[in-house]
């Protein structure tokens, strides 16, 4: 006899579709997820490691990040410190070719594979994609092989064009939450105006990396909903952040989201995307501390930034090198074929 839907449990479904089939979870599924007891956590962190061996492989992206243009941002994006509308303590400070090249010469040095060039704009002008090239240029002439991703903001076709002529092979920019709750969160610009930037990114061949933020004051069910909406993106790589409310923000004083939901979380988006790099990003030593971001690497986690997260100043580089070692996760090598 079939069991009636409501008395089949969610982490039985997914063992058989996610892990078995590799099919994610639909929007009810990872509901039904993050709102998972507590006593359950280790069951569904397992679970999401399992998938994220099976579909993934067992090897863990390091990738380093640098801020090209630092704040001053004309967008009001309410969790961010590098908006130039709030009282924030963030500076607008551009970084140099040389600075730029030495970033990448570090982060090489790391043994991380990616190198992610961000500027702080609504979307890049003439000086700033400029500036962009020369310093690509530059890093390879240093004799840097390590792979470049940009996160300039929104583009237009032709500066997709031109960020693939220069070699950048993937590219970062975060629907930041569910379609639903994005009209809190920004007013300057709307969640499909990010959406088409993403197709274009895509259609031009460039690997996407599209994430967001947890903690926003979106409710579960817009947790869901948004992490089906990265999945029907189909994206190489997610982004997970826990907010940090920066002094200034407007969500300075929103509560940091605790350990297990923080959990819950990673172990949800996993299973809604079993193909996908899913990267701790920032927020996550506020949120999980040293306990729980291990934690977090054998529940789904499968890509880490070493070093400095932009504004807020992440854990040294070694930190999280040994802690994949004492984990025994393998670092993703610089792929060949590039
Ligand atoms: S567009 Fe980016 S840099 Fe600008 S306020 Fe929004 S998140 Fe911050």
């Amino acid at each position: 006899m079939t069991a009636a839907p409501e008395q089949i449990d969610v982490l039985d479904e997914a063992r058989e579709q996610v892990l078995e089939r590799g099919v994610g979870l639909s929007e009810a599924q990872v509901l039904k997820v993050l709102e998972l007891p507590d006593d359950r956590i280790p069951e569904l962190l397992a679970l999401a490691h399992e998938v994220r061996e099976r579909w993934c492989g067992p090897e863990v992206e390091v990738e380093g990040i640098v801020s090209l243009k630092t704040g001053g941002c004309p967008e009001d994006c309410h969790f961010c410190s590098q908006s130039g509308q709030f009282p924030s303590p963030v500076r607008s400070a551009w970084l140099d070719v040389p600075g730029l090249v030495r970033a990448a010469r570090q982060t090489r040095e790391t043994g991380a594979t990616e190198f992610c060039i961000v500027a702080a704009v609504r979307g890049p002008d003439k000086r700033l994609l400029s500036q962009v090239r020369d310093g690509i240029k530059a890093i390879r002439e240093d004799g840097n092989d390590i792979q470049i991703a940009c996160s300039l903001g929104m583009l237009t076709q032709e500066q997709v064009d031109e960020l693939v002529a220069m070699g950048v092979h993937r590219y970062n920019h975060n629907l930041e939450t569910a379609r639903s709750h994005f009209p809190n969160v920004v007013t300057t610009h709307s969640w499909e105006e990010r959406w088409d930037t993403l197709k274009m990114i895509r259609d031009a061949g460039m690997e996407v990396c599209c994430g967001g933020i947890i903690g926003m004051g979106e409710s579960l069910a817009q947790r869901a909903e948004f992490a089906v909406q990265l999945a029907e993106l189909e994206p190489d790589e997610v982004p997970l952040n826990f907010l940090i409310p920066n002094p200034g923000t407007p969500y300075e004083n929103y509560p940091v989201v605790e350990g297990a939901e923080a959990l819950r979380t990673v172990g949800a988006f996993r299973l809604a995307l079993p193909r996908t790099i899913l990267r701790f990003a920032g927020g996550r030593e506020l949120t999980f501390g040293d306990l729980g971001a291990k934690q977090g690497m054998l529940g789904g986690i499968n890509a880490i930034i070493v070093g400095n997260y932009l504004t807020n100043l992440g854990r040294p580089a070694q930190q999280d090198l040994e802690m994949l070692e004492e984990l025994s996760m393998p670092i993703k090598a610089l792929s060949q074929t590039l």
